[in-house]
């Protein structure tokens, strides 16, 4: 059960895998007052029929906003369209979920794969945090709440383990993805960077890795399945205060060292 209470929330990357699990768990859990910006980079292409079918069915819920995070003019055009409909309260929940997986190691990481993984992972996510920033900003105000929450203003970036200069190594071995882990350390970077800068305005900013999990990316040896990763997450999300704040757990609320 979701105990995300959060009024206003955007999740980049939500037509399928992840993305499009954590719409529908927050759906299920959805209060009147609770709506979802659910972004994805093709709106009317063949991979974003569900969410397509999940918005006619909860119109007033959904709204489905093209994002390709990496295109800065569509990330800015979203957020005017977003800003657009937000209202005074702004946006209190920002998850940063879409990204692209490159293997390799150095003999075969092409300079491609390390700009493609660098651009969607890392520049992206650091261009929706800024364009974003003034609804982020209202929200925390318009909370009158002291503190940090995901009820509040949250960033929430869905990192990875692969990210992590301590438990990457023992097993890059058997998982080469240098371009993709590279670029989720440059991640974790970033969000304890953004961490720094929103402490004054009381935005909670945290990186949070979702488990080994069936999807395209996650491949069919994953252990774990969607709904069990994202119900994990949503719990964490919600139990969230400053403790966390610029820190890295997994979707069981473990801390995973950088
Ligand atoms: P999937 O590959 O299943 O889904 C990736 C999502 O990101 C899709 O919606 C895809 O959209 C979107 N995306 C890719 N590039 C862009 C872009 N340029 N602009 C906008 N959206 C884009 O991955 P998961 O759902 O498994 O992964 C979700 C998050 O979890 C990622 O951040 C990933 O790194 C992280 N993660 C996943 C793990 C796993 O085991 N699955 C393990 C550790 C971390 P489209 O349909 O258009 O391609």
């Amino acid at each position: 059960m979701a105990a995300v209470k959060a009024c206003n929330i955007l999740i980049t990357g939500a037509n399928r895998g992840l993305g499009l699990e954590f719409v529908k768990q927050l759906l299920k859990d959805s209060s009147q007052k609770q709506h979802i910006f659910a972004t994805c980079r093709d709106p009317d292409g063949p991979k974003s029929e569900v969410l397509r079918e999940l918005t006619k069915k909860h119109p007033n819920v959904i709204t489905i906003i093209r994002l390709d995070a990496d295109d800065p003019c569509s990330i800015k055009e979203s957020a005017k369209k977003v800003g657009s409909l937000l209202g005074k309260c702004g946006l209190n929940l920002l998850v940063n979920n879409a990204a692209k997986m490159a293997n390799g190691n150095i003999q075969t990481s092409s300079v491609e794969d390390m700009k493609n993984t660098f651009n969607t992972n890392v520049i992206g996510p650091l261009l929706i945090i800024k364009e974003y920033l003034p609804y982020l900003q209202a929200a925390a105000k318009a909370s009158g709440i002291p503190g940090m929450s995901s009820n509040k203003a949250a960033v929430i970036n869905i990192s990875s383990l692969g990210g992590s200069m301590t438990r990457m190594p023992p097993m890059y071995i058997q998982f080469p993805e240098l371009p993709y882990c590279i670029s989720k350390a440059g991640f974790n970077m970033l969000t304890v960077l953004a961490a720094e800068e929103f402490k004054a305005d009381e935005i909670l900013c945290m990186a949070l890795h979702p488990g080994w999990v069936k999807t395209e990316m996650g491949g069919e040896k994953a252990p774990l399945e969607s709904k069990e990763s994202v119900e994990g997450m949503l719990r964490v999300i919600g139990s969230l205060t400053e403790k966390q704040h610029g820190g890295f757990l997994d979707y069981t609320g473990e801390t995973i060292p950088w």
